[in-house]
């Protein structure tokens, strides 16, 4: 039995930045907007773990070339240029806006031909809560936003190829909300994979969501592997710029093995995360590193430095960000009427790599259009009574069995054979164990729903990412297989993965 909890506009499902920058614009425009988030709005997700870091393109054309160039390398040649563009003349001007929600950011700037342009900006110190916290009390004190926290959407309902509202689960209760627009800013998926720096909020559910909705998804081979995590004796991100102020990384032998890279530790992401894969150890060296430069600009790493003065700090990459996701557009619609996303979920814009420091960026100018367009979507939908839309998620009968055996053998496969080094032999051997998996999660009477819907999830999202990995008979970017070591010109097209529930991907290159 489904109630029918709530009636509103705009639906913004998510709880990190683009949500929230979504909510607040979407409320701007008198709509009645409501958002649902699976933890706390404003304390989950990449948003709160992050570095705050925002780079765009400093605003004069010298400048903006250079960074568009940067950005169409890193995604090597896939990106969407109209996409690009959109964040190469908006970016400076978006983040410049979020001062309006009192974001403590500071600018840096970068002097060209005389003259002084941001180009950075990010908070002191760099912690993601430091945006996350006063976003979420801006909306609590300035706006009408209603919070439905610990709700997870779990099932998006559709009538003729529109979107009406999701169900959501709490407490092994669902419930129907209907919603004449959706936003969907539920993230990324680090949490398919055993080592990542993503929270365990991150399963998926909006890739998984959006498949089984009839949409596509592109470019999910593409997975970010960062390589700057410590893990012992304490955990903590590193901030790259340390590198040119004196650390490195070494090896077990003590050996600096990218010193024969042109930039060094600082190196496009994806080819030291695989430099640092094929080592045995990778060991933070801070002794060249300039304490009050630490003290300043990276208290955690100072802290720990400290702390543990003489032991050795441990590194390894680890799953960080999703290229891939619903096709992105200008105005943030999808192929579903009345249905918009916004953040990580999304894909296209990055390529076959991100940038760092691009996608808060890409946040503060999309987060705001997917807001603003599905508030006059929503006001273009007449008033509306309750609907009797077809709202029958699969969902399991309770029982007794636990999940966790099936979602930690799930995330070690993805992790032993999809992860940084690829090949088609260790890939079909993960579709099977995958298939085998969610045979077993089928089976099951899990003692909660959540868990059971979540390691649906993750299994989906897996299933995109695998197929698409599998399909694309090349290395680009992020995405590295061994037996196919080369960047293939033939393949700068963009792979689709759909209805994997189905088991089988239609995937094609264009
Ligand atoms: C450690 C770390 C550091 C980073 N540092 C930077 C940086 O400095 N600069 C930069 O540009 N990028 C950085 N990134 C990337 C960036 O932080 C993320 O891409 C961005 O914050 C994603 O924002 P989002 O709102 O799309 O998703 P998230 O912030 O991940 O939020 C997703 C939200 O959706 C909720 N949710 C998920 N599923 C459901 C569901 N089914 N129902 C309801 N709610 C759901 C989650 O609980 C969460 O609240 C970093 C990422 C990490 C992990």
């Amino acid at each position: 039995m489904i109630e029918h909890l709530e009636q509103t506009d705009v639906l913004v499902i998510g709880g990190g930045l683009a949500a929230m920058y979504a909510a607040v614009h979407a409320a701007k425009t008198s709509r009645k907007v409501l958002m649902i988030s699976k933890k706390k709005v404003g304390l989950s997700g990449s948003s709160l773990v992050s570095m705050s870091v925002h780079r765009y393109a400093p605003q004069t054309e010298a400048l903006k070339e250079e960074y568009a160039g940067s950005f169409k390398a890193s995604g090597r040649g896939i990106n969407d240029p109209r996409l690009m563009e959109r964040l190469v003349q908006q970016g400076a001007g978006q983040v410049a806006a979020l001062k309006e929600f009192g974001l403590p950011l500071q600018f840096k700037t970068r002097d060209y031909e005389g003259k002084a342009y941001p180009y950075l900006a990010c908070c002191a110190p760099k912690f993601g809560r430091n945006l996350t916290y006063p976003m979420r009390q801006y909306i609590e004190s300035r706006t009408n936003i209603d919070l439905l926290e610990g709700f997870m959407a779990v099932e998006l309902v559709t009538d003729q190829d529109q979107v009406k509202g999701v169900v959501a689960e709490k407490g092994n209760a669902l419930y129907f909300i209907q919603a004449k627009a959706v936003v969907l800013a539920t993230g990324g998926a680090g949490y398919v994979f055993e080592n990542t720096s993503n929270t365990c909020d991150l399963t998926g559910d909006g890739y998984a969501m959006a498949i089984r909705a009839g949409l596509e998804l592109q470019d999910m081979e593409f997975i970010q592997f960062y390589p700057y995590r410590a893990y012992s004796p304490a955990q903590f991100d590193i901030f790259p710029d340390i590198f040119a102020h004196g650390a490195c990384f070494l090896n077990e032998k003590g050996e600096r093995f990218m010193a024969g890279y042109p930039k060094k530790e600082q190196e496009n992401r994806d080819v030291l995360a695989r430099c640092m894969f094929s080592q045995k150890e990778v060991i933070l060296e801070l002794s060249g590193c300039d304490p009050d430069y630490l003290e300043k600009e990276c208290p955690n790493i100072y802290e720990a430095f400290n702390k543990y003065r003489d032991r050795r700090f441990l590194v390894k990459p680890v799953a960080h960000f999703m290229m891939g996701g619903i096709p992105l557009r200008l105005d943030c619609s999808t192929n579903l009427k009345g249905l918009y996303c916004c953040g990580e979920v999304t894909g296209g814009m990055h390529g076959a790599n991100r940038m760092a420091g691009s996608a808060l960026t890409e946040i503060a100018v999309f987060g705001p259009v997917a807001g603003v367009h599905a508030a006059e979507f929503a006001a273009r939908q007449c008033k509306g009574e309750a609907g009797a839309f077809d709202v029958d998620p699969l969902a399991p009968e309770l029982g007794q069995d636990d999940v966790s055996g099936i979602r930690q053998a799930l995330r070690k496969t993805m992790w032993t054979c999809v992860s940084l080094v690829r090949t088609g032999q260790a890939m079909n051997d993960a579709r099977k164990e995958i298939d085998a998996l969610e045979k077993q999660l089928m089976q099951i009477k899990p003692m909660d729903l959540r868990p059971w819907f979540e390691c649906r999830n993750m299994l989906t999202t897996a299933k995109c990412i695998l197929g698409s990995a599998i399909l694309r008979r090349e290395s680009r970017g992020a995405h590295f297989r061994e037996d196919f070591p080369a960047e293939d010109p033939e393949w700068t097209g963009n792979i689709l993965a759909t209805d994997w529930i189905a088991r089988f991907i239609k995937a094609k290159v264009q």
